[in-house]
């Protein structure tokens, strides 16, 4: 059989008459079968173990098993209780005929045979048959790479399971792979390229695995699905233990990661996967595969372009990032999440020159949840979006207040911005209106943005940042220098302030003469472009002393001021605690 057009329609005749094995023979021919002959039920159901035919013409009267039984153990068999049978018989009793339609056949043909019967029989049921094989490739394979599909890896996972079930020491493993930026090519260079990139990805891993062909349903192997976006799943049946899964996965590693050609563009990026063995209990493929995938998270966490293997441990991690989710929607609005006021003094002479408005979540029974926590899940969630405008509402109201009641030393309120706000479009005219809404001047208000923020999309955030400048809010780059492009971030973006990031002014000493050095060049850089610069992180008096040898005039700190909630004493409280450390070295 295996020499023929795999499209052919493949018949079994199970008859021991060799006088009716040639006739059908003759009359079939004409259909341009792929027929195969069994003389009686034991050498069909061995033929039947090694390939399943697309119909079986199945004789009543038999020496051995009789038609009725060999019917009957046919439809035991899992993995054939689908195929279509033809009932061949020469008796004309009812019994007969309702019995064969009891025990699962699907059509009966008399003998003695006449062609056109027999032709339009075999015909009628093949054609119903390749309609069913349409429809199930149509819900099982994906159109653009024709591998299996989501439905079709969880059928055949479900049926490496069951045979987990009936031999303890079968093992298999999934791989669930994911491309570390493909929403990145699709969003920049079009859907067509996304397509034809998948395409070369699926073919990268087609031949790089021996895949079985999961679409005959022949059984183990490897099987490769898409099923979904840029996600692959690799099912390797039959391993001999973990490290052998962990060994292809680190060569399928290897081979996504070269670069891509399509058409005039090349991409290059990783993949991350996550590897999950069958040994750990599963009972059902979707535990397996959710494994899998927060195993590929993990990867991804880990910094991409690795592999991860699932740990128990991931999954509570998942489990209370939902709940934080869940709980963050119930947050916003509430007085669950407030504002911590920190101070940006004058190094100089004590004065406080800005205030930082920190976000912080009380929550009820986590207690207090940090934001470097929940605003990555409140951006991912879009819940930035009414978080951010609550948060700009409540820290320009909390400026004029302060104003009102006479600490008109403070120039600004500095407010963090997070990357949802900053894609949109209308944000700027948001800011302008919300900053007039409390009856302050644009001036007034700092918006803190990072480098990697604006470099996702220079060009939009250099007109956003023009136009919000141009309006006359005051921009800072937070965490200078943790970047890649920081410097050329400074000529690039109209900034009024530099933050240099607490990493390198927690290592200013007067022994560490190469920081001071280069603190001191980060300042001289900042002002040559008409910037100012804040140095966050202040803990000792001893960085305060360099800092101001290196024209640093501005810090913020867990020495100068930690992040408290606006009160009616608070500004007295930190100017009085300068004051009294009498730490600055004027
Ligand atoms: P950031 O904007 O760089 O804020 C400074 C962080 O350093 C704050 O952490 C502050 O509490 C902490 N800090 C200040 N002085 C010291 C010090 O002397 N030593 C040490 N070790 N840390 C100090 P926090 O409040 O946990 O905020 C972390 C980050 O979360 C912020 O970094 C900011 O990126 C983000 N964030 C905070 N509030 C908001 C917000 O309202 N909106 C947005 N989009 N992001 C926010
Ligand atoms: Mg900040
Ligand atoms: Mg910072």
């Amino acid at each position: 059989m295996s020499d023929t057009n795999p499209s052919t329609p493949r018949v079994l005749l199970v008859d021991d008459d060799r006088s009716i094995q040639r006739l059908i023979a003759a009359f079939l021919a004409p259909l341009g079968l792929d027929l195969k002959i069994a003389n009686c039920g034991a050498e069909a159901l061995s033929m039947l173990r090694r390939q399943r035919p697309d119909l079986i013409l199945l004789d009543h009267e038999m020496p051995g098993e009789s038609g009725l039984e060999v019917l009957t153990r046919i439809r035991e068999a899992p993995e054939l209780h689908d195929v279509p049978v033809i009932f061949v018989t020469g008796s004309t009793s009812g019994d007969v005929i309702s019995q064969c339609f009891e025990r699962g056949a699907n059509d009966y043909i008399q003998k003695p045979l006449r062609r056109p019967e027999l032709i339009a029989r075999v015909r009628s049921v093949l054609e119903r048959q390749q309609m069913l094989g349409s429809l199930w490739r149509a819900a099982r394979l994906d159109g653009l790479t024709g591998l299996p599909n989501r439905l079709l890896m969880q059928e055949t996972l479900s049926a490496s399971l069951e045979h987990v079930r009936q031999n303890e020491d079968h093992r298999f493993a999934v791989l669930f792979l994911d491309f570390d930026r493909f929403k990145l090519v699709n969003d920049s260079l079009g859907h067509d390229v996304g397509d034809m990139l998948l395409r070369e990805i699926s073919q990268r891993l087609r031949e790089n695995l021996r895949t079985s062909d999961a679409i005959s349903r022949d059984g183990a192997g490897t099987t490769l699905s898409r099923i979904g976006g840029d996600e692959f799943v690799v099912l390797l049946d039959d391993i001999a233990d973990l490290a052998a899964a962990e060994a292809v996965a680190q060569r399928l590693l290897g081979v996504l990661n070269e670069p891509y050609q399509i058409g005039k563009h090349t991409i290059s990026s990783t993949a991350s996967i996550g590897v999950v063995c069958s040994h750990s209990g599963y009972t059902a493929a979707d535990e397996m595969l959710r494994d899998a995938d927060i195993a590929m998270y993990e990867a991804k966490n880990r910094g991409k372009g690795c592999f991860v293997t699932f740990d128990p441990a991931m999954q509570q991690a998942v489990i209370e990032r939902h709940e934080i989710e869940r709980d963050l929607r119930c947050a916003v609005g509430t007085d669950q999440i407030h504002l911590a006021y920190q101070p940006i003094f004058s190094l100089e002479d004590g004065t406080v020159h800005g205030v930082e408005a920190l976000a912080r979540w009380d929550h009820p029974t986590k207690g207090s949840i940090q934001p470097d926590v929940f605003i990555p899940i409140a951006e991912e969630t879009q819940l930035i979006v009414p978080l951010g405008e609550l948060i700009l509402d409540e820290a320009c109201r909390q400026l004029s207040e302060w104003l009102a009641s006479g600490h008109d030393s403070i120039e600004y309120i500095s407010v963090n911005v997070s990357r949802a706000q900053l894609k949109s479009t209308d944000f700027a005219r948001q800011v302008v209106g919300v900053v007039r809404r409390h009856g302050l001047q644009t001036r007034q208000l700092q918006l803190e943005v990072t480098e990697s923020m604006i470099m996702e999309r220079p060009d939009a955030a250099v007109e956003l940042l023009d136009e919000l400048r141009a309006a006359g809010v005051r921009l800072a780059m937070d965490d200078f220098g943790t970047g890649y492009s920081s410097l050329s971030c400074l000529h690039r973006f109209p900034f009024d302030v530099i933050k240099i990031d607490r990493s390198f002014v927690s290592k200013l000493n007067t022994e560490r003469t190469e920081f001071v050095s280069l603190i001191h060049a980060i300042v001289n850089l900042a002002y040559n472009l008409g910037m100012e610069c804040v140095a966050e992180g202040v803990e000792s008096r001893e960085q305060i002393a360099v800092l101001l040898t290196v024209d640093c005039m501005l810090g913020q700190g867990y020495l100068l001021g930690e992040p408290a909630r606006a009160n009616s004493a608070l500004m007295d409280k930190w100017r009085q605690g300068l004051a009294e450390k009498a730490m600055l070295c004027a």
